[in-house]
C-alpha cells in the first residue's frame, strides 16, 4: 500500500512535464516579482517551461553545495558578486563558453573562467539630502571619512555583502591600512548606529537624521517612484578617479545541471536585447548590456563613470573586507 502511494506521488509530480519538451529549474536569491514575468515570457517564446524556487542567497548556496550531484537545480540566479564568487568557490557553478554571452555581458561584470554572468547592473553610490547639500560637496566616498561630515553621514550594517563588496573594492584600490583609515573615517562620521536596510537608511537622510548616506540606486528608485517630488537626489562620486562602484545581479549553470544546455540557452536570452530592459526595469537597475537603454527614471539619474574593476574582486577580498570593518568599529 505504501508503495503504491509513493508510485503515484511521483506520477502525480513527474506528470505534469511529460507535456514539456524542456525544462530548466532554477534557484533564485532575486525576488519572484522580478523574475516571474520574464520566465513567463521565455515559457512563451520558446515552449520550455521554467521552474523556479526563491530564497536568500545563503541558504541557497548551501543547499546547492548539500545536494552536490542529486540537485534539481539547473541555475543560480543571485545578487552580489560577493555571493556569485562564494557560489563560484564552493564548485556549485559549471564554467560555460558562450560568445552569445561574452558578447553581451562586459568583462568586468563576469567571471573571467565563465562559471557566472552578471544580468543586471546597480549602483552602490551617494545620496544626499537635496535641502541641506550641494551636489558639489560630494566628490568621493573616501572624502565621507573627513571632519566635514562629521555627524552627517548614515550607512547601512557592515553585515550586508553589499557594503562588504564596496569595502573590498576599496581594499583592492588603495590597501588595508588605507582603507581601515578611511572606514574608521566613516564611523566617526555616524549620525545614527548603521541601518538593518538601505531604504531606512534613505529615510533617515529624508528625516534629517543625517545629509548623506551610501545606497543601492533602485532603493532610490522604487522610493522616488511614489514620492517625485522627494526632497533626495544621487550623486556618482569618484569621477575623477576610480568611477562609482557598481556590482551586479547574475547567474551562472549549476555544476550538476540537469539540463545544462537548456540553462545555458536561458542564461544567454536574459543577457539579450530581448530581455534585457525588463530585467533591468523591473527592479529601476542598469542593463549589463550595452545595447539596451535603462528606463527613462533611471536615465534622468544621468550619467556616470563605472569602476572598472572585475566585480569578481568583491568576493576574493570580502573576508578582508569583513576583518577589517569589525577592527574599525563599523558595525
Ligand atoms: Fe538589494
Amino acid at each position: 500500500m505504501k508503495h503504491l502511494l509513493v508510485s503515484l506521488l511521483v506520477l502525480a509530480v513527474a506528470a505534469p512535464s511529460i507535456a514539456w519538451s524542456e525544462e530548466v529549474v532554477v534557484y533564485s536569491s532575486r525576488k519572484e516579482h522580478l523574475i516571474k514575468p520574464l520566465f513567463d515570457r521565455y515559457t512563451e517564446e520558446t515552449g520550455v517551461k521554467v521552474t523556479y524556487l526563491t530564497d536568500k542567497a545563503g541558504p541557497l548556496i548551501q543547499r546547492l553545495a548539500a545536494e552536490g550531484r542529486r540537485t534539481p537545480a539547473d541555475m543560480l540566479i543571485t545578487v552580489d558578486a560577493g555571493n556569485l564568487w562564494q557560489a563560484a568557490e564552493k564548485g556549485i557553478l559549471a564554467k560555460i563558453e558562450s560568445p552569445v554571452l561574452d558578447a553581451n555581458v562586459p568583462p568586468s561584470l563576469r567571471d573571467p573562467e565563465g562559471r557566472w554572468y552578471g544580468l543586471s547592473k546597480r549602483a552602490r553610490t551617494i545620496i544626499y539630502s537635496t535641502e541641506r547639500v550641494k551636489p558639489s560637496e560630494i566628490t568621493t566616498y573616501e572624502a565621507l571619512a573627513e571632519p566635514k561630515w562629521q555627524g552627517r553621514l548614515c550607512l547601512r550594517t557592515s553585515k550586508k555583502v553589499y557594503n562588504q563588496s564596496l569595502v573590498a573594492t576599496l581594499i583592492a584600490r588603495h590597501g588595508e591600512q588605507q582603507t581601515e583609515q578611511i572606514v574608521r573615517g566613516w564611523v566617526d562620521n555616524l549620525a545614527a548606529a548603521p541601518f538593518s536596510n538601505d531604504t531606512k537608511t534613505i529615510r533617515a537622510v529624508e528625516a534629517g537624521q543625517c545629509d548623506v548616506a551610501i545606497v543601492n540606486t533602485y532603493y532610490f528608485g522604487r522610493i522616488q517612484k511614489e514620492e517625485p517630488e522627494i526632497k533626495l537626489a544621487l550623486a556618482w562620486p569618484n569621477q575623477q578617479s576610480s568611477g562609482v562602484h557598481v556590482n551586479v545581479s547574475g547567474a551562472g549553470v549549476t555544476k550538476h545541471a540537469k539540463h545544462p544546455e537548456a540553462a545555458q540557452k536561458l542564461l544567454e536570452w536574459l543577457s539579450s536585447e530581448n530581455a534585457q530592459a525588463d530585467f533591468a526595469g523591473l527592479n529601476a537597475e542598469y542593463p549589463v548590456n550595452p545595447r539596451v537603454q535603462p528606463t527613462e527614471q533611471v536615465k534622468s539619474w544621468g550619467d556616470f563613470k563605472s569602476d572598472s574593476l572585475n566585480v569578481g574582486e568583491a568576493g576574493r577580498l570580502q573576508a578582508a573586507a569583513i576583518r577589517l570593518m569589525d577592527r574599525a568599529g563599523y558595525r
